[in-house]
C-alpha cells in the first residue's frame, strides 16, 4: 500500500485475498495482532485454520486503514459479543474508532475484510462450495431465495451465493441493509457486504502496482 492514498470515508473499502497473499503482504504482520487474539489462536490446532484466522485479521487491519487514512498496526481490535456479556469475541470493532463498521471473514484458504461508515458485514466462500443439507438452509434461507435456486438448472451456485447474502446481513446486524455480492472466478471466491454505504472492493492483491 503506498502512503499518499487518501482516506475513503464515505465508502466501505472490502476485499478478498487468498490467506496465503495477506502473509506475505509486505505491510501487514501477524505481530500486529494483539495478546488476547494471540491467545486465542493457539487454541487452533490445525495450522492451514490458524493461518486463516491470523489472515483475516491483517486484512481487517488493511481495510481499516484503507478507510481511515492510518496505518495498519495503528488500530485496536476488540470484540464484544452482548448474548455472554464477554470480550474477545462476538462482532468486531476498533476501540480507536468505534463508529467505524469492521467485519471479517475466512473460509479454506480464502479471507475477506471491510471496513466502512456505520454497520458492514462481509463473508466469503469458496465458490465450489454447496451449503447444505436443504433441510437445514429451509430454515435459514428466505423462501424466494430457496425458490429461485430451484427453479434453475443447477441450484447450488444460487445457493451459496443467497448463503453469503445471509452470512453477510448476520455479520452487520442489519437484516435490511443493502447487499453488494460478487463473484472472483481468480480466487474461486463468492463474497457479499451488506452496508448502507457505496462498496468499493480493492483489486486483486497480484494485481500489477495495487495495494
Ligand atoms: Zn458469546
Amino acid at each position: 500500500m503506498s502512503a499518499d492514498q487518501p482516506p475513503r470515508r464515505h465508502h466501505v473499502v472490502a476485499a478478498v485475498a487468498t490467506t496465503a497473499e495477506v502473509l506475505a503482504h509486505p505491510d501487514l504482520d501477524p505481530d500486529m495482532l494483539a495478546p488476547w487474539e494471540h491467545r486465542r489462536l493457539t487454541r487452533i490446532r490445525v495450522q492451514a485454520r490458524r493461518d486463516d484466522v491470523v489472515a483475516a485479521r491483517l486484512l481487517l487491519r488493511l481495510c481499516a486503514s484503507r478507510f481511515t487514512g492510518r496505518a495498519p498496526d495503528a488500530h485496536e481490535l476488540v470484540q464484544f459479543c452482548p448474548e455472554c456479556e464477554q470480550y474477545e469475541h462476538g462482532r468486531p470493532s476498533l476501540r480507536d474508532s468505534p463508529r467505524t463498521g469492521v467485519s471479517m471473514s475466512h473460509a479454506h484458504g480464502l479471507v475477506a475484510a471491510a471496513a466502512g461508515p456505520g454497520a458492514v458485514g462481509i463473508d466469503v466462500e469458496p465458490s465450489t462450495r454447496r451449503p447444505g443439507p436443504m433441510a437445514v438452509l429451509r430454515r435459514m434461507l428466505p423462501e424466494a431465495e430457496l425458490r429461485a435456486a430451484a427453479t434453475s438448472r443447477d441450484p447450488g451456485p444460487g445457493l451459496l451465493r443467497a448463503w453469503v447474502r445471509r452470512e453477510a446481513l448476520l455479520k452487520a446486524g442489519d437484516a435490511g441493509l443493502p447487499l453488494l455480492e460478487w463473484e472472483d472466478p481468480g480466487l474461486g471466491a463468492t463474497a457479499a457486504v451488506a452496508s448502507a454505504a457505496p462498496v468499493d472492493v480493492l483489486p486483486a492483491m497480484t494485481a500489477p502496482g495495487h495495494w
